[in-house]
């Protein structure tokens, strides 16, 4: 069972849980409101993160979604506050609207290509058999941008995009210095092989770079991430997205000149990253 863990006085999350594709959710906790951000993967998941949010006096008001994947909007059903997307990421939940998500259908759609079976594996795994889920739509879309005022405490919320998925967003606080990430950083798993492309990982860093922020939420990270682990992890998107750029896609050669510039052997991370974007190349 995961607890909710304290970063500061106005800063809350929940960790995620790999086997079952639950991501962080975070409170954000202004003197006049409260926003969370995500939903959750399922009603347990969100009420696990509602009780103890309870238990410490706190009582949300809004809540902002970074993308409309299954792990971070089925949830929403079991919140009974306005809810705030990217235009985007409400359209793709309006069409998940008339899915069934029964093992036959999700098998299905795993051999159509549609269902990653990595999801769908989570999904029978944290539903069971009761497979009610509903997917409500946000109550307020916006289109690149927006503000959220919670008091003391601003939010801004912007879409970013990268390969993960199109309709990536990002919510930072400048007062807090906290990074929401959400997925965006990560590979496009829709896809036969799980890939980045240099393109759209140059434009997302480019993007990230801007905010200056000391803690960074990604949403599958088992916690929060210091400043110093952020800026390695983009620093390998970027130094792979340029190689393969300059070696065209040959995995051994990146291999070579990314080991020779780190001045050591890559690890098991290193070696993925550049798996990923030799498929996107
Ligand atoms: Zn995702």
């Amino acid at each position: 069972m995961q607890k909710l863990v304290k970063v500061t006085d106005r800063l809350y999350y929940l960790p995620s849980v790999q086997e079952t594709d639950r991501p962080i959710l975070g409170a954000i906790i202004g003197e006049e409101k409260t926003l969370l951000i995500d939903a959750g993967n399922s009603s347990q998941h969100t009420n696990l993160f509602l009780q103890q949010l309870k238990e410490i006096g706190v009582e949300p008001d809004l809540l902002a979604l970074t993308h409309w994947h299954w792990d971070h909007v089925f949830g929403l059903s079991e919140v009974d506050m306005p809810s705030i997307a990217f235009q985007e990421s409400y359209e793709n939940m309006k069409e998940m609207q008339s899915l069934s998500w029964e093992d036959e259908d999700l098998d299905q759609r795993v051999r159509e290509g549609t269902e990653i079976e990595f999801c769908a594996d989570a999904i029978k795994l944290e539903f069971g058999n009761e497979r009610n889920i509903e997917v409500k739509l946000p109550t307020m879309t916006f289109k690149e941008r927006m503000t959220i005022h919670l008091g003391d405490l601003t939010c801004e919320i912007e879409h970013v995009g990268g390969d993960h998925s199109s309709d990536s967003c990002v919510i930072f606080v400048p007062e807090e210095k906290a990074l929401f990430v959400g997925d965006c950083l990560y590979a496009n798993m829709y896809a036969e092989k799980w890939n980045y492309t240099v393109e759209k990982t140059l434009k997302l860093v480019q993007k990230l770079e801007t905010y200056d922020a000391d803690i960074f939420f990604l949403s599958h990270h088992p916690g929060p991430l210091t400043k110093e682990a952020f800026n390695s992890l983009v620093y390998l998107l970027k130094s792979v997205a340029e190689l393969t750029q300059k070696h065209a896609g040959n995995e051994e050669a990146i291999r070579q000149e990314l080991s020779v510039h780190l001045q050591r052997n890559l690890n098991e991370d290193e070696l993925e990253t550049i798996t990923f974007f030799v498929n996107g190349h």
